[in-house]
């Protein structure tokens, strides 16, 4: 039904109740709720924000537990839509009070006259999709009942506690308080034995003051939190001038940051730092006391490494024994079962010095679980305590939670939303729900949310919301609802994403954890709040990629696809040499192509060390050719690989894929011998496979005297390397060796044909384009050698050569002539293994340092060269993420 046959703005419901008649409902009056508010009015919409609690606030208005703070600082966290109330607001803290927060929201309220539209004391108990009138039907809990166009759920992403899962909480007869719904009226506690139960944000932010006030405090504890100290007190100077000296370009940079804090991006790794200058950097963010600096400014491995990661942990333990002095309960607070930031850590005031107070115990439950909570205290299984309170701070059925409570929330057919997300929530963008047509929730599961500022993350959404319901509008849409494709190819994108970050090696309220039979999945989105910015734009400007939007009277419109296909990080790379705004390589001739190279590398992370690195020249197929020997720390003789760069057979030499080859060296404890063979338009067809061939004769022959282990050696190359490698085989099974015990070949060059799908899908855009390949070739090889399997190996006999790991990448013009070659060697009958890198580019796997999705796909390939070699697998730390899909055998061809 069109908004206009909704004549009047209310009507009579069945039952005799009313029925407000509205454009968009928004439920939740917290940060989000008012300034969706204030934005829809603006746009012309009619809209009425619903809550549960009895004034505005949210968190805010529930939150009053004794030490209840922001822990993102104030000048942060704080609206940033409008320059004159950013003026006419000042904090008097670094990290205000609850109080504080609160009555700027109320400044906010009265400010833009919202309270009108705003009905507080009503919760809404279930949400409706009427195909027929294309209308929200909204239940509360008093029984009125609303009709809106478009639903909003502002609900709050920890705005849902966690009931106690203890026995016996009904028989206690002293006082019980929950954190996240502490009493209005004061909390008398003094000459009382309290217990707090938990020890998450709240917990921290209250102990320090209820063990001020209590005769004796007792907190149970079950996961130790990491906890840094606030440093409370007024705004940094340095922060609150920066922020004044301009605004505009202070907040722009926190739109686009990765946490909503405008903090720079570390590029320094911690194995690039000795330990004193880690310590510097650790007691320099210890003494910030700001959670996004010490999360994100050490250094730029902590949150993706393990071991970068761990770094930090031993840093805060350490910190946590020099403080509290009891060593049993310094070691008993000391966290050693997540990394640091996987679990979202706390900022404190005083909390680890107030177990050194005489009036307080921590209790772990670690060792003593709860058995019962009695009528006069609790009882662990070796103990019994005496309580008059009990304090819960037990946090919140996080991001999903709230939205959960409302139900039914019924879909497009009937489908409910608690059916949907049986296996953990699904949506696109964090945003929209496939089959739930014109509901949107704010800072939901799939977006960066909780794991951001959420100030910044909340007007992002707001203002895309309202923009969308703006065009929509002017288009004369009035139904918009994401796709299933788009929505799994969200999900995809997300597990990506998360792939990359710790916290999936943690049990926590992020993934659901906390809250039994709560599908596990990391919840947030983790890939930055820029990054999702920029998608969520881009969603917008690729004509809402993803939705189909329906109207009365216009032609349905279903843009349908999925918005990120490239790996997070490869995205990021690709974006960063877009804004370089490169010159097309081809346009700068030979030399000036192998400068530009050689000036590009400079600026790429340097590779890690190894046991040895040597320069030497061995004979080529005319003469003399320098290598590169790279050797494992570990006592050899090693076997040996002989490794061919990429380059176009134009670009590059022995030194080119050096951190390729440091890695490679690691994870495979073999030498690795990089050949620097000869160039075109220097030396053309046949120079480089001439060349490339001799020089495996020559390091088979010459094993003993590298340090090698004699005996077959393993080929390996990248691109045009890859094709030299291949091509080799090819040579060494025809002239009588040398003997070859396998083939890694990297996303090669296999055949001068040019019309496969990948060289048109990915014919610009990925680094390596179509007409750089075409120049490439021009310059190394005229039409009419083009077929000889020494450029063309999948020309040539396929059979008896070395089993071989063919790695190919999605967005690659030379994709589909890898895979036929690793097709080609199967059907001929040689062993292959076949991996896909999902949503990487031609250089995406070799960026080592910068492309952390590409781990994984190298801890394959090393594997495959140890088996090649004979070499048991390697359990190499830090194989970590990588591309989805694991390398697959493929079926040889009978015969
Ligand atoms: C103690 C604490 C400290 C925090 N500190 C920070 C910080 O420093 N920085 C930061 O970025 N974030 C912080 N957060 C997260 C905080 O929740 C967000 O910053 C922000 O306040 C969320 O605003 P919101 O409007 O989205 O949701 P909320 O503030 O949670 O408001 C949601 C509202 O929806 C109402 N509601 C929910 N369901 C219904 C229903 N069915 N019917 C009617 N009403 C309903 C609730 O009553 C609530 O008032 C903190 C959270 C807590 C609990």
């Amino acid at each position: 039904m069109p908004d206009a046959a909704v004549a009047a703005s209310s009507s009579q419901a069945t039952g005799g109740s009313t029925t407000q008649q509205v454009d968009v409902a928004v439920v939740g009056a917290g940060f989000a709720g008012l300034y969706l508010l204030h934005r829809l009015r603006k746009a012309g919409f009619t809209a009425i924000v619903l809550d549960e609690a009895g004034d505005v606030g949210g968190t805010w208005y529930w939150n009053r537990y004794p030490g209840a703070r922001c822990d993102i600082q104030t000048i942060d966290y704080s609206y940033t839509f409008d320059p004159e109330l950013e003026t006419a607001w000042k904090w008097s803290e670094k990290y205000a009070t609850q109080p504080e927060i609160l009555r700027y929201l109320g400044f906010v309220t009265e400010r833009y006259d919202l309270r009108r539209d705003i009905r507080f004391r009503t919760k809404v108990t279930a949400a409706n999709w009427d195909q027929a009138t294309e209308r929200w039907q909204l239940a509360t809990y008093d029984g009125a009942t609303i009709s809106c166009r478009y639903y909003i759920m502002a609900t709050g992403c920890l705005s849902a506690p966690k009931p106690p899962e203890i026995d016996g909480v009904k028989d206690f007869k002293g006082e019980v308080y929950f954190t996240g719904r502490w009493p209005h009226e004061e909390v008398k506690l003094a000459g009382k034995r309290v217990a707090v139960i938990g020890t998450g944000s709240s917990g921290i932010q209250a102990i320090p003051l209820l063990a001020d006030q209590a005769a004796q405090l007792t907190v149970f504890q079950r996961t130790p939190n990491f906890a840094l100290p606030a440093h409370n007190g007024p705004a940094p100077a340095d922060r609150a001038a920066l922020l004044e000296s301009d605004r505009a370009t202070y907040r722009e940079q926190a739109r686009w940051s990765l946490a909503g804090v405008p903090w720079p991006q570390q590029t320094v790794v911690s194995w690039q730092l000795s330990d004193a200058e880690r310590r510097e950097r650790f007691e320099q963010a210890w003494a910030a006391g700001d959670l996004v600096y010490i999360l994100t400014q050490l250094w730029a491995d902590q949150a993706v490494d393990v071991d970068g990661n761990a770094l930090i942990c031993e840093l805060i333990r350490e910190k946590i024994h020099g403080i509290v002095k009891d060593p049993e309960t310094a070691a008993a607070l000391s966290p050693f079962d997540h990394p640091f930031g996987a679990k979202r850590p706390c900022l404190d005031t005083n909390y680890y010095a107030t177990y050194n107070r005489p009036n307080v115990t921590l209790v772990n439950l670690r060792q003593e679980p709860i058995r019962q909570i009695t009528a006069s205290g609790i009882a662990t299984d070796k103990r019994t305590f005496d309580i008059d309170v009990i304090v819960f701070a037990t946090g919140f059925d996080a991001m999903t939670g709230a939205i959960m409570a409302v139900h039914p929330i019924t879909g497009r057919g009937g489908k409910s939303l608690s059916d949907a997300w049986a296996n953990g929530p699904q949506t696109y963008l964090g945003l929209t729900v496939a089959d739930f047509p014109n509901l949107f929730m704010i800072t939901g599961p799939g977006s960066p949310s909780v794991l951001s500022n959420m100030a910044v993350s909340i007007e992002q959404h707001a203002d895309w919301v309202v923009d969308r319901l703006v065009a929509m509008k002017e288009a004369g849409f009035t139904t918009l609802e994401a796709t299933q494709t788009a929505q799994a190819g969200w999900a995809q994108h997300m597990a990506d994403c998360a792939a990359l970050t710790l916290h999936r090696l943690a049990n926590t309220w992020y993934t659901g954890a906390n809250v039994p039979g709560k599908a596990w999945g990391v919840m947030p989105y983790t890939g930055g709040v820029g990054p999702y910015r920029s998608i969520c734009n881009d969603v917008a400007g690729r004509g809402m990629l993803g939705f189909r939007l329906t109207g009365p009277n216009v032609a349905e419109q279903c843009n349908d696809g999925e918005i990120v296909r490239l790996q997070p990080d490869v995205r990021l790379v690709l974006g960063m040499l877009a804004e370089m705004n490169l010159p097309p390589i081809e346009s700068l001739g030979a030399q000036g192509a192998r400068d530009f190279l050689t000036e590009f590398n400079k600026g790429r992370p340097a590779g890690r060390p190894v046991g040895e690195v040597g320069d030497g020249m061995l004979q080529g197929a005319a003469g003399p050719l320098p290598y590169r020997l790279y050797r494992p720390a570990t006592p050899g003789p090693h076997p040996i690989v002989v490794y061919f760069h990429g380059g176009g057979w134009v670009l590059g030499d022995e030194q080119s894929d050096d951190p390729f080859c440091r890695d490679m060296c690691r994870r495979t404890g073999m030498i690795f011998v990089s050949v620097g063979y000869r160039h075109a338009p220097e030396h053309r067809f046949p120079a480089a496979a001439e060349d490339g061939y001799a020089a495996t004769r020559w390091i088979a022959e010459h094993a003993a005297d590298l340090g090698g282990k004699p005996g077959p050696v393993t080929v390996a190359g990248w691109s045009a390397g890859g094709n030299i490698a291949a091509v080799t085989c090819q040579l060494a099974r025809d002239r009588g060796g040398p003997q070859i015990a396998g083939q890694l070949l990297i996303c090669p060059v296999t055949d001068c044909t040019f019309d496969r799908p990948s060289y048109t899908e990915n014919a610009t855009g990925y680094f390596v384009t179509r007409s750089l390949m075409y120049w490439f070739w021009d310059i190394y090889c005229s039409p009419a050698d083009r077929t000889d399997p020494r450029v063309s190996p999948l020309r040539g006999k396929l059979d008896n050569l070395p089993q071989a790991f063919v790695a190919t990448c999605e967005f690659d013009p030379l994709r589909d002539e890898g895979i036929a070659y690793a097709e080609a060697l199967a059907a001929a009958g040689v062993p292959v293994e076949q991996l896909k890198g999902r949503g990487h580019f031609h250089s995406s796997l070799m960026m080592v340092d910068v492309v952390i999705t590409g781990v994984g796909a190298r801890a394959q390939m090393a594997n495959a060269l140890r088996r090649f070699a004979g070499l048991p697998e390697s359990k190499h730390e830090g194989v970590g993420p990588g591309v989805a899909a694991p390398p697959h055998q493929i079926d040889a061809a009978a015969g």
